[in-house]
């Protein structure tokens, strides 16, 4: 821009410029009929006038319909999208626009502070950018190219508001490839040996989970997963604590754990599914994001696939959740203190879509995730 601000009546190549910027963003039609050859004439009327208003007011700017030094960055800076170019600081010229917006939402979701997410990249964004690249365990060079744009793409959509260590998590999920297949799995059906754990209306809540768990890890075994169990069911074998269920699945390396329970209550009414992940409502920064997701995916899918009552899932910090070094769930499939929740329980079918609705909600965890340049962030604040 070489003049300080653009408005109705001027004309001239910048005006044919922020024309070009209007019509990119759909906001002014391509070509004014009155348009000359030379872009001298270009003219700054009404429906640029219009247009600017209309862009001014999506950002949070002034609506004056006036093209200042501010509205001029968001218009030039609005082409560009996250992973369009390499962004890095510079001293003398501060790169600015949509993509460092981008960028600086991202780094906030996450965890780390890139300054005001003001789509330009500072110091600050730069030193946000740092931390994350440490993180990751790439090459902390600041500069946003392509090693730092394929990191961020293996990052789950999922992971928001986060320490670090929930970006370790999300890229542990990955880091085995996208899909089920390849996979290591604990299931853990609680009690066993002589605990039987609850026992009314003529069920055990070890054999009941027992059962669940072999029919998940033979549906398992079919989609290539390598499924381990906790436990088997010889009645004398002495179960295993929670501590070293858990110690367990860190040796083999787990990518999930799926612990398995039933319910009782001393209420004859108390019914319904519940699911169980890791983390603490006093110290929310502890907490897993992914165990999160899978709760409510699975929680989501056997409630639809069957009649128990949606328990909801909540954040526990049980040992088996939290001495587990990867995402651990814990569901309770009923109350077998409940005659309906007892009887649907006895039965076999119901038991087998149970475990069916869990392989789902693993698919849909694995899912490769979407690519992080559809993920559109817009500017939320004014630059001026
Ligand atoms: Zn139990």
């Amino acid at each position: 821009m070489t003049q300080q601000s653009y408005r109705l009546g001027d004309h001239g190549p910048a005006v044919a410029q922020i024309r070009d910027h209007l019509a990119l963003l759909g906001l002014l039609d391509s070509e004014p009929a009155e348009r000359t050859s030379s872009e001298w004439d270009a003219p700054f009327d009404q429906a640029v006038e219009r247009a600017v208003r209309a862009f001014q007011q999506q950002r949070g700017l002034i609506a004056d319909g006036i093209v200042g030094l501010s509205t001029w960055r968001q218009l030039d800076g609005a082409r560009w999208s996250l992973g369009d170019r390499v962004l890095r600081y510079g001293t003398r010229h501060m790169q600015h626009g949509d993509d460092v917006a981008a960028l600086q939402n991202r780094l906030h979701d996450l965890g780390f502070d890139p300054g005001r997410i003001d789509g330009i990249f500072g110091p600050d964004t730069e030193r946000g950018l740092k931390e994350l690249q440490r993180n990751l365990g790439i090459p902390a060079d600041g500069l946003c190219g392509p090693v730092t744009f394929r990191s961020l793409d293996q990052l789950a959509r999922t992971v928001v508001g986060g320490e670090p260590h929930r970006i370790r998590e999300a890229e542990r999920l990955h880091h085995r490839g996208p899909g089920l297949a390849g996979k290591v799995i604990v299931i853990d059906p609680g009690h066993g040996g002589p605990d039987a754990g609850i026992c009314a209306n003529g069920l055990s809540e070890a054999d009941i989970v027992a059962d669940l768990a072999s029919r998940i890890e033979g549906r398992l075994g079919a989609v290539g997963v390598t499924a381990f169990l906790t436990r088997g069911t010889n009645p004398d074998t002495p179960a295993a604590s929670e501590a070293e269920r858990a110690a367990f699945a860190n040796d083999v390396n787990a990518d999930l754990v799926i612990s398995i329970h039933t319910d009782g209550h001393d209420s004859r009414r108390a019914q319904g599914v519940a699911t169980f992940y890791y983390g603490s409502s006093r110290t929310p920064a502890t907490h897993s994001v992914i165990g999160e997701t899978f709760a409510d995916l699975v929680q989501r899918e056997i409630v639809a696939r069957t009649d128990l009552l949606d328990g909801h899932s909540d954040a526990k910090t049980w040992d088996m959740l939290q001495r587990t070094r990867m995402p651990a769930v814990r569901i309770d499939v009923g109350y077998l203190t409940h005659p309906g929740d007892a009887a649907r329980l006895a039965e076999p079918a119901l038991r087998d879509t149970i475990a069916g609705a869990v392989v789902v909600a693993l698919q849909q965890l694995y899912q490769p995730t979407t690519d992080l340049r559809s993920n559109v962030v817009q500017l939320p604040t004014a630059v001026s």
